[in-house]
């Protein structure tokens, strides 16, 4: 195996290029399609990543970002993240109606939901785009 930038041998299970740093093999794999991070405009994700962390908390801090950047495509992931987050919340409290099977289900999805609430505002406020596990691919308020 060579290098793809300078040329240089590298040994058969090097992820990077001895000599120049270059990714090889397993890590020069694109990155993951649930990272949106780069369409993202780097002012707009530093002017807005805390307010996007607070959507999480409450539906009145998604109204509350809505009216103070209304221009903010981050903000606008973030809402999107937060409210398939919330219709999950509430699906989840909703099987709960079912005997035995429902309580089992309604209890770990509270606990996956408080898991994703935690990740989506950590994705926030390092100004990453990442969507949430299972559930973030959905999409109910666009943001491109
Ligand atoms: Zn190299």
């Amino acid at each position: 195996m060579f290098c793809p930038k300078c040329g240089t041998q590298i040994p058969e299970n090097d992820h990077y290029c001895p000599t120049c740093g270059e990714p090889v093999g397993t890590a020069a794999k694109a990155p993951a399609e649930t990272d949106h991070t780069a369409m993202f405009e780097p002012e707009d994700i530093e002017r807005s990543r805390y307010l996007a962390g607070f959507c999480y908390f409450s539906v009145l801090f998604v109204i509350l970002a809505l009216l103070l950047e209304p221009n903010s495509k981050f903000i606008r992931y973030h809402i999107n993240q937060a409210v398939v987050l919330y219709v999950f919340g509430i699906l989840c409290g909703l099987v709960a109606i079912i005997p035995f099977i429902g309580w089992i289900a309604s209890v770990v999805g509270a606990v996956a939901c408080i898991v994703f609430t935690v990740m989506g505002i950590i994705h926030a406020v390092k100004g990453q785009a990442i969507d949430l596990p299972l559930i973030g691919k959905h999409i109910v308020v666009r943001y491109d």
